[in-house]
């Protein structure tokens, strides 16, 4: 096995050199942009500003992961208690909401009481859907006023047309007594998925992936643009070629498809068919660093601009200048359902407006930096097409010797560890192989 090409400097593609190299393999990663790391990457503007695509933090349970990330970053990382909350009408809500209904309006709670016992003791019948699952799961009202609503932001599209193979550990079913406990008081245990996270000390999350950069030949500003399949041959957008023996893409699944000489028209409709998020994130530095005391909030109004906000400062105090606090915030879109209607820069002026209405940043706060960039693939939609859509391709891609892996190429909800492995295990196909 001579010739190993890896498609995607991001975690799938740095976990399959990984694993290549561990097994005394060499291989050539190709990346489209002028650094590696994928949406694992970090930026640093102004020489003092750092953020990463979007919020990132550690939370693997894989203890070979976690040593690797420790020894790429010199021992040097925060382990963090995560505080989440939820902001709705006003009112600050600890995270799960369906655990914390204190200080909710009366009759709602009620509601959502009187909802939540009906639906324990309720024949559901055949779950079709998200929609169907979370009315199974905490009742019709709060189904209704809470994770319906979030999801209509965050996902671009109703819960009647998604699945629930997403879901995962990811939204906590609380038994009766726990919702109750948490409706009569503000004393709650922590029931999130993540009780405890870990984030490099300095520059950004990308640092766990600088152990890696030696691994394997990476090839930077190489865009993939054709692939032939019977050739073997792979051709970039800066006019190199070359053959290879096996090929792992972490290419999302609807960039690749169209990209291959002679995928064939149904395989061309289903990767079509495949709807992803697109995230615009907004960077905004104050002059103040007591903004929040959560990591991460979720907004469940519509008329607020931003789904979720981040505040790198409190993953690491290096992320920003002593006395000053970071804020990023996630406002979702995505071509199939919620088409971005405006330029990332339009998007500025409603978050920060939205800032002050929910009193994170005040009127005497200044402003000290702004910046927003498009992240075009963020979460893969769930929708009722997907599973059939992804099958088609998938087999396709296996048919013609492609080994996918990662977030986009498994088109997986999966977080960076497991699109690490995702790379780790095409590695092992490929050698399986020989
Ligand atoms: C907003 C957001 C927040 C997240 N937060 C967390 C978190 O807190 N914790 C966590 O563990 N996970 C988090 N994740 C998930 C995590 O980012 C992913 O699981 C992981 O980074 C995916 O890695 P990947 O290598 O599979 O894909 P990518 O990171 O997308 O890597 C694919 C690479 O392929 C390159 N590429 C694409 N097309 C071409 C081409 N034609 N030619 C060459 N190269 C190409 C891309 O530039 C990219 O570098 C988050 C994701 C998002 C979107």
């Amino acid at each position: 096995m001579r010739n190993i090409a890896i498609l995607g400097a991001g975690m799938a593609g740095l976990g399959a050199a990984h694993h290549l190299f561990s097994e005394k393999i060499s291989s050539v990663v190709y990346e489209k942009h002028s650094y590696h790391g994928g949406h694992a990457t970090s930026f640093k503007f102004e020489n003092s500003y750092i953020f990463d695509d979007g919020p990132h933090v550690s939370f693997t349970q894989n203890e070979r992961l976690q040593k690797l990330f420790v020894e790429s970053v010199n021992d040097k990382y925060e382990v963090i208690h995560t505080q989440v909350n939820n902001y709705w009408k006003g009112q600050w809500i600890k995270h799960p909401a369906q655990c914390n209904l204190y200080g909710l309006p009366k009759e709602l709670v009620v509601k959502i009481l009187k909802d939540f016992i009906d639906a324990q003791y309720k024949d559901h019948g055949l779950i079709n859907n998200y929609a169907d699952w979370l009315i199974a799961a905490f009742g019709k009202t709060f189904a209704e006023t809470y994770p319906m609503e979030y999801g209509l932001k965050y996902h671009t599209t109703t819960a009647d047309n998604m699945n629930t193979s997403w879901l995962g550990p990811r939204l906590y079913r609380p038994n009766l007594e726990e919702v109750l406990n948490g409706a009569l008081s503000s004393e709650t245990p922590d029931v999130h998925y993540v009780d405890y996270f870990r984030y490099p000390s300095h520059n950004g999350f990308a640092s766990y992936l600088d152990i890696f950069l030696k691994q394997a030949d990476l090839k930077l500003n190489h865009e993939l643009i054709k692939l032939d399949p019977k050739k073997r041959m792979l051709y970039f957008g800066n006019g190199t070629t070359r053959s290879y023996d096996a090929v792992i893409s972490s290419i999302p699944l609807p960039e690749i498809v169209p990209i291959i000489d002679g995928a064939p028209d149904d395989v061309l409709a289903a990767a079509e068919k495949l709807a992803c998020t697109t995230c615009v994130v907004v960077n905004v530095v104050i002059d103040r660093e007591d903004i929040s005391n959560a990591h991460w909030s979720y907004f469940y109004d519509r008329d607020i601009f931003f789904t979720r906000l981040s505040f790198p400062h409190m993953l690491s105090p290096n992320n920003v200048p002593k006395g000053t606090g970071s804020i990023q915030a996630e406002a979702y879109y995505s071509k199939k359902y919620r088409p971005l209607d405006r330029s990332p820069e339009d998007c500025i002026h409603p978050i920060i407006r939205d800032l002050k209405k929910c009193n994170l940043i005040r009127e005497d706060d200044q402003i000290l930096f702004t910046n927003t960039w498009v992240i075009p693939y963020a979460n893969v939609i769930f929708d009722l097409d997907e599973a059939e859509a992804r099958e088609t391709v998938q087999g396709y891609l296996s048919d013609i010797g492609i080994h996918y892996c990662g977030r986009y190429g498994e088109w997986k909800y999966i977080w960076t560890d497991q699109s690490f492995l995702s790379g780790e295990m095409a590695a092992q196909s490929v050698l399986d192989e020989r």
